[in-house]
């Protein structure tokens, strides 16, 4: 299965810091690329180097949502405290060849409800958009304490303490 990420209404400044984390997520847990609402240089950068050194295609890309979501070849997934349980839905997810898995900053307008195939809850409390995709992907691709990554620069041997890295490259 594939996934991509959209993130909607990113803020310059002052989503820095959690959109960073959303991308990082995505990547790490298995997303194949992520799409912007909005070009923000110093945070594409900061993405693309963690590409560089720890390896793997993962993509962070600008997108029009509307067309993208209009254009998506797969099932859209919007994440919203609102929607339905993912349990009840995970199996329908996990038949899908394409997933995109949408992701809010502020507030999501309606069309996106409308647009998408599912709105899915994790959990129907509010929290962030860096736990709810965590989650999702985790339980959709379930490769977060499995995967790796080719042409890394970096790699971690899981030590009781310390840190220890593995230089595999410049
Ligand atoms: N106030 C915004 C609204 O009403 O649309 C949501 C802000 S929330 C901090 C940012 C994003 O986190 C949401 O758009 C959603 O994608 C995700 N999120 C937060 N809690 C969630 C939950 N319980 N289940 C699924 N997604 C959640």
């Amino acid at each position: 299965m594939e996934v991509y990420v959209l993130r909607l209404g990113h803020r310059i400044g002052r989503d820095h810091r959690v959109s960073t984390h959303v991308a990082l997520t995505a990547r790490a847990f298995g997303a194949k690329g992520i799409y912007f609402t909005k070009e923000d240089k110093n945070l594409f950068m900061s993405v693309e180097r963690v590409v560089k050194t720890w390896g793997g295609e993962f993509f962070i890309k600008t997108a029009d949502w509307k067309r993208l979501l209009g254009e998506f070849d797969g099932l859209k997934v919007h994440l919203t405290m609102y929607g339905i349980p993912l349990p009840e839905k995970i199996e329908e997810i996990r038949k899908a060849r394409k997933v995109l898995v949408v992701v809010g900053a502020e507030k999501v307008p309606r069309e996106v409800y409308e647009l998408c195939d599912l709105n899915i809850s994790i959990g129907t409390q509010p929290h962030s958009e860096v736990s709810a995709l965590a989650i999702f992907l985790d339980r959709v691709i379930g490769q977060t304490f499995t995967l790796t990554f080719d042409n890394a620069k970096l790699k971690i041997i899981p030590s009781e303490k310390g840190k220890k890295v593995l230089k595999l490259g410049d």
